[in-house]
This record gives C-alpha cells, sequence and structure tokens, in this order.
C-alpha cells in the first residue's frame, strides 16, 4: 500500500514514512492509493470478536512494512491502557429516540476518543524509530483533547520529544491540566496568545519550512497524520456488527472539528462497510454545514463555545474528502487551497457536492440546542453528557427528522462527561466526578510558557529544547 498527496506533486510514500512524516512535502495530506476491500463474509465475522483482533485485521493492509507480531504488541498497549475491555462499548439512547445508539469513545487515559488512536500511533512510531535509530521532534496543535492524547501517548518514550501548542486561555481547565501537568523531560507545552485556528497555522507553517523541519527531524500526530485516522477506521466497523451490519446499512452522526473521526467513517464505507449516511455534526462553527449545503467554503471567525475541540474554521482533514470529490485530481486540490490561502474561499464544483451530498449530511447545532440536548439526555436516560457528544445527538434528531429511515444510527461519543463538568453542571445541574486515575487533577503541578502567534519566536522554542535536532 502507497500512500499518495491530496496535492499530488509530493513522491508516494509507504505507511512507514508517511507515519514519521505526516504532512506531504508539497503541503498536502497523505491518503491510501487505494481503499482495501473488505468482504462482506469478512465484515460479518468481526461480531463478538476482541476489538484487538479486528484493529488488527482492519489495519494490517494499510500498516505494510510494520511486522505483524509488532502490530499486535502495539494494539495491545494501546487498548490495555483502556478502563473498558470492550475498548468501545455500544449502547442505546432509545429511550430518547427510537433507533438511536451511543459509542462510547472516551475511555481510554485522557477522555476522549482520540486516544482510541493516538495510543496505537504512540506505539508505531517507538517502533518504527527504534527500527530506523531515529529520534523526532513531534510538534502539534491542539483545541484540547489532541493534545493531551498525544501528550499520554508519548510521554517517556526514548525516541521522540513532543512539543504541544494550545490557545492560551481557549481550553477547558481540565483539558490543560491533563496537558501540563504531565512531568516528563520529553514533553513540552506551548500556550500561544491566540485561537486554535493560529496554533494549527504555526503548526502548517513549520511543517512547511523544510530547512526547520530537517533541522529537528519534526513530526506530526494531528489528525493530518494518516496513522491516526487508521486506528478510527476499526469502530465503525465493530459498532455497526452489533447492528445488523454489514446485512443492514447503519447511519453515524460524527461531533466533527477537523474531518478526522468522520473520515474515517467515510474510509470503512469505501472499504465496503454499507454506511446509509455520515452526519457531520457542528457548533456554531459551521463552515462544513455551509459548505456542502452550498458548496462555499468560506472563513469566517471562531466562535468560543461549550464544545472547544469542535471550534475551528479550517478543517483540514475535508482536504482529504475533498481529494475524492474531485476525481483525484491533486492540481484541483491545490488550486483550490491555493484559492483559500489567497482569498480565504474556494467553491467546491456543483458536480463534486453532488456526489459527497449522498452520503453526507451536516446539521449546525448551537449553544442552546447544546444544552437543550444534554438536558434531555439526562431527563430520558438518566445519563450525563458532554457537550461535544451532545451535538451528536441533536444533529443526528435534525437529519432523522429530514431524511426519515430505519437505519439504526450510531452517534459518536467523543468526551467524558467529566471532561466539561462545568457545561454539564450549566445544563443538567449536576457535577459529573472525574474517574479515580484522575481524582487529583486539580491538586498536580502545571508546568507550561506562553509565547505571542509568532512562528518565529515558536521555532526558536522548539530549537532550544529539541533533542533530535542535527
Ligand atoms: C477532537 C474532538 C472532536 C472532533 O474530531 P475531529 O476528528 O477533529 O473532527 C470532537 N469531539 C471531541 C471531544 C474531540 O476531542
Amino acid at each position: 500500500m502507497r500512500y499518495l498527496s491530496t496535492r499530488g506533486t509530493a513522491k508516494p510514500l509507504g505507511f512507514e514514512d508517511v507515519l514519521i512524516e505526516g504532512l506531504a512535502r508539497d503541503g498536502g495530506l497523505y491518503v491510501p492509493e487505494s481503499w482495501p476491500p473488505l468482504a462482506a463474509s469478512k465484515i460479518a465475522g468481526f461480531a463478538g470478536r476482541p476489538y484487538a483482533e479486528v484493529a488488527q485485521e482492519v489495519m494490517t493492509p494499510f500498516a505494510q512494512g510494520v511486522e505483524p507480531q509488532a502490530l499486535a504488541r502495539v494494539i495491545a498497549d494501546a487498548y490495555a491502557t483502556f478502563r473498558q475491555p470492550e475498548v468501545a462499548p455500544l449502547t442505546s439512547l432509545e429511550a430518547l429516540a427510537p433507533g438511536l445508539h451511543l459509542l462510547e469513545l472516551w475511555h481510554g487515559p485522557t477522555l476522549a476518543f482520540k486516544d482510541v488512536a493516538m495510543q496505537v500511533l504512540g506505539g508505531l512510531f517507538d517502533h518504527v524509530l527504534a527500527k530506523r535509530g531515529q529520534k523526532v521532534t513531534i510538534i502539534g496543535a491542539t483545541s484540547g483533547d489532541t493534545g493531551s492524547a498525544a501528550i499520554e501517548a508519548i510521554r517517556g518514550r526514548d525516541n521522540a520529544d513532543i512539543f504541544i501548542l494550545h490557545p492560551h486561555g481557549r481550553t477547558s481547565e481540565v483539558q490543560r491540566r491533563q496537558m501540563t501537568t504531565v512531568d516528563a523531560p520529553n514533553v513540552f507545552n506551548v500556550a500561544v496568545e491566540g485561537t486554535f485556528d493560529d496554533c494549527q497555522n504555526l503548526l502548517k507553517a513549520m511543517f512547511n519550512d523544510a530547512a526547520f523541519r530537517d533541522q529537528v527531524n519534526m513530526s506530526g500526530v494531528n489528525s493530518i497524520n494518516w496513522a491516526r485516522l487508521m486506528p478510527q477506521i476499526v469502530y465503525y466497523l465493530t459498532a455497526a456488527v452489533q447492528l445488523g451490519g454489514p446485512d443492514r446499512p447503519v447511519a453515524f452522526s460524527v461531533p466533527t472539528g477537523n474531518f478526522g473521526d468522520i473520515y474515517a467513517g467515510y474510509a470503512a464505507h469505501k472499504m465496503g462497510l454499507p454506511v446509509e449516511r455520515l452526519v457531520i455534526a457542528s457548533n456554531q462553527n459551521d463552515i462544513l454545514t455551509r459548505v456542502m449545503r452550498t458548496g462555499e467554503h468560506a472563513l469566517g471567525p471562531v466562535a468560543q463555545t461549550l464544545a472547544p475541540s469542535m471550534d475551528i474554521q479550517i478543517s483540514s482533514n475535508f482536504e482529504r474528502l475533498l481529494f475524492d470529490m474531485l476525481g483525484r485530481d491533486g492540481q484541483a486540490v491545490a488550486g483550490l487551497m491555493d484559492d483559500l490561502q489567497q482569498t480565504e474561499r474556494f467553491e467546491v464544483p456543483a458536480d463534486a457536492l453532488a456526489s459527497a451530498s449522498a452520503l453526507f449530511g451536516a446539521e449546525r447545532v448551537d449553544e442552546a440546542q447544546t444544552l437543550e440536548t444534554m438536558r434531555s439526555v439526562h431527563a430520558a436516560t438518566g445519563m450525563l453528557m458532554d457537550p461535544h457528544t451532545a451535538i451528536g445527538v441533536a444533529a443526528a434528531q435534525a437529519d432523522r427528522a429530514a431524511n426519515p429511515s430505519d437505519a439504526p444510527m450510531v452517534v459518536l461519543g467523543t468526551a467524558h462527561p467529566a471532561k466539561f463538568p462545568d457545561a454539564v453542571e450549566r445544563a443538567t445541574g449536576v457535577r459529573p466526578p472525574l474517574p479515580d486515575h484522575l481524582a487529583d487533577l486539580y491538586d498536580r503541578q502545571e508546568a507550561y510558557d506562553v509565547l505571542p502567534n509568532d512562528l518565529a519566536q515558536v521555532q526558536a522554542y522548539v530549537r532550544g529544547r529539541a533533542t533530535g535536532t542535527r
């Protein structure tokens, strides 16, 4: 399996290179050259099997070069950190609406779905870097959850230092503390005076600075890294087979920010899983809802909402879908991305949009609806739900109202309610307690540095601290 850049110029790479490089040298994102097919009989056979075994089967064709025993060990270690042996348990929300289900993806160490992929990524990095005798500098940008999941996956590993940029004062306190209280010599937290998009732009600028990138052996763990998306394909399959798949199509509603999680659902569909619908659930930062409805991809200001992990305007992984929508024409994608760079907007051609609209729905959920959904879920089921997941529920219900169907609808539960206790308390009057392993989070010592939104200063900070420099 080789990987192509969405912008068509960088040369195709194998899995291990894509893992270490992250972003392609032409600014594009790597996508598999083709989708390895999963026969219906094979998918049906996933029912009742341990999560790690399904993960191994789904990832093997993508991860060529990684020895099977090494992959098995990485997967076993990754999911040993989870508090539930099923890894991604499915529960019913039918007390709220018929056919509605919840996929709980928050049982990992940092209480968000990102652990499901990040724990695998950390193990893969360790394995491949040790094999190559290399050391890398991982730089990431986070609106909250990526950072803690990445730090938790990389802390204490020998072959990588990790620098995480977060928007100063714009993450929840739990999110910040989960990053800044990790005491490991290879972990550096940077609070940037700006928004998440500013952090992401700094990250992209560092990736696009070839001299800097080579000097520090830079690598990335944001969902622009294909190896972040790959492990997320697995839970779409394990959820579907519990609801009658592959004989029966299943719909998914996905709280969406950077478009990584929902793109993994698209990948599962391309591999052969019958997916009835993929609903892009957005908060009031609704660029994806607008582009799916009108074809116009126009940047707006970023609003701070109850669901900070979705407070972004540039959904990086949308470029991967765009690549397919445009018939895998890298030049066409590069052209649209140039338009975006220069004019802050681009237009998706109507025929391309029509092909995607057959599968994708898109719903914007505002703050009042988010709180009301958290309240009604609690009233109907007794369950406390975080605001991101609640946006997924509200979007699922809106999409179902507009497109009635008998297919089961699975909402991806992306965070544990205790990660956003203020919002949960505001909606329900109940403050969710942190799980035991994080109970003393508020007593732990924090460490981070505040830097201006300035590329040169951030680069100097990294150069001064990275140990993998040449
Ligand atoms: C990261 C995150 C999202 C958005 O996922 P993307 O893959 O970026 O679309 C949604 N909810 C939570 C809780 C997250 O941490």
